[in-house]
């Protein structure tokens, strides 16, 4: 039987994360197990900007942030096992890691400790109730995101999304982008639950409806989903009748929250907080089963990445200060500190020429922009400079980064994801995407490759922003 130090469970950014600082801490023998093909975890498929803000003090798409971790576990040779399923974990001294792959079968581990690293997961519409057949058509927005982003698959055409945090929101303006209809997002609650910048950018920008205090009542289609019953709820969210309209559509997206994936946390034996809905840790993010601890979105949901790496090296000092030195009782369990839930709204009869959202952080300030006599603005309510220079552009000349896929022959991967190497204007989105959605690369194609100069005459190139490895 293997036996190494620590074993982490999950290659996202959390466990990489927990790795590296584990490895600068001492800890020599570090085994990363992920049940997917590549490291990177759900960063893969976010395939759109807004993250890295903090830790890499710019503005990067998903495969780019975890690209930068993957690098640093392989250049520091922390050993990674891929398309590997941990299917059961015992604490202890030592810990028992089962797990299973296609070429060992299914096999244990020993481990000094164990880092829970599994990430969450979307919760489906079983678990919402929503009356109707099961027609095909219906997805989380997650998995949808995974056709179009990793497999260059469209889900449907025409589409209704459930559910306005920034998934849903980023889900909307991507099927969109990729030529699908967007008809509406509703969302139960009287407020979105993503950010006021997505807000703007996802849906304001495709002038797509936003349906506050709304929800999906019925499903309807048989094969396949033909289209859905949206009305509007009252205070106690419950459908007011009358309200209701009928919405064609071949496609529903649910974008309805996540939760923990926790099944080997609960299979351990671990204690649960129902409030975090992940394990109870202490202040050493140890659960209450000896020698394992835990990070990152298994541990709580987290909204920023950031958050999430940060973490994880606390989490990846804590367990090689147990493998070295032993660590210290466990005392009392210590929540982590969950930031408030965005509730987010654009205040209402908002005149869009002279009050805007800032889209240049998840700050998402409101800007008032009054024209002076000689024709220049004066700008309030910006917290920073980026917000004055958003403001004069978003007023004289609009532009945004389009993030996308290219499709790739020849690699391991069908698409690979890019982005415009700087803003372009806003009225060039339609023709650059018909530009990226026209072209065919070859692989290898590795982050940065310039795979389209002067999209839609813009001087501005389209780069790589993931890798598409050769097919051996
Ligand atoms: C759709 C979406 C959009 C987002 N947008 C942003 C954004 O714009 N900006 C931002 O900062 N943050 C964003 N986030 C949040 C951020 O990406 C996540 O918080 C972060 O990726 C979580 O990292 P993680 O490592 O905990 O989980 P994950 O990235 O989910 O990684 C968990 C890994 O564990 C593996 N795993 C699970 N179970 C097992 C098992 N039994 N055996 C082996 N491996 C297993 C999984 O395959 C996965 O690779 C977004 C999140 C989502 C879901």
């Amino acid at each position: 039987m293997k036996t190494v130090d620590l074993v982490i469970i999950g290659g996202g950014p959390a466990g990489m994360a927990a790795a590296l600082s584990a490895y600068e801490k001492g800890v020599a023998k570090i085994l990363i197990l992920e049940r997917d093909k590549e490291l990177g975890g759900i960063l893969n498929q976010c395939i759109h900007n807004g993250f890295g803000l903090h830790t890499f003090k710019e503005e990067l798409t998903g495969p780019e942030y975890a690209d930068r971790y993957i690098n640093m576990v392989w250049e520091k040779g922390i050993e990674n096992l891929l398309n590997t399923m941990v299917v059961d974990v015992q604490g202890g001294s030592p810990c028992l890691i089962t797990a299973m792959n296609k070429e060992q079968g299914m096999f244990q581990i020993k481990a000094k400790a164990v880092i829970l690293a599994m990430g969450c997961r979307e919760r489906a519409r079983g678990a919402m109730n929503i009356p109707g057949f099961r027609p095909a058509g219906i997805y989380s927005a997650g998995t949808a995101q995974r056709y179009v982003n990793i497999e260059g698959r469209m889900p449907g055409k025409e589409i209704v999304v459930l559910g306005s945090g920034d998934i849903g929101l980023i889900m909307a303006r991507r099927m969109t982008l990729q030529g699908a209809k967007v008809k509406l997002v509703a969302e139960i609650m009287p407020y979105s639950g993503g950010l006021r910048r997505n807000i703007v950018q996802c849906l304001d920008d495709y002038n797509i409806p936003l349906k506050l205090s709304h929800t999906v009542t019925k499903i309807h289609g048989k094969d396949r989903v033909e289209g859905v019953t949206v009305a509007k709820v009252d205070e106690n969210l419950q459908a007011i009748p009358d309200t209701e309209e009928f919405v064609s559509c071949d496609t529903l997206l649910l974008s309805c929250g996540l939760i923990p994936e926790n099944e080997l946390s609960q299979g351990a034996g671990a204690q649960m907080d129902a409030v975090t809905q992940g394990p109870v840790v202490n202040e050493r993010l140890e659960t209450t089963v000896k020698g394992v601890f835990a990070c990152g979105n298994v541990l709580h949901v987290h909204d920023l990445v950031d958050n999430v790496s940060k973490e994880s090296e606390s989490a990846g000092a804590f367990a090689a200060d147990y493998i070295l030195n032993g660590g210290s009782d466990w005392k009392e369990a210590v929540r982590p500190k969950i930031p408030e839930k965005t509730k987010c709204t654009l205040p209402e009869g908002r005149d869009a020429s002279s009050q805007l959202i800032c889209i240049g952080c998840p700050a998402g300030c409101l800007i008032t922009a009054k024209k002076r006599e000689d024709g220049d603005y004066d700008i309030t309510g910006n917290t920073c400079q980026k917000g004055e220079a958003y403001a004069r552009n978003e007023l004289t000349s609009p532009v945004r980064t389009v993030t996308s896929m290219i499709r790739v022959h020849g690699g391991r991967r069908k698409v690979v994801s890019v982005k415009t190497a700087q803003e372009i204007p806003k009225e060039k989105i339609n023709a650059c995407m018909e530009e990226i959605n026209g072209v065919y690369v070859s692989a290898p194609v590795k982050v940065g490759d310039v795979l389209i100069e002067n999209v839609a005459g813009t001087g501005i190139s389209v780069v790589a922003t993931g890798n598409a490895m050769q097919t051996v």
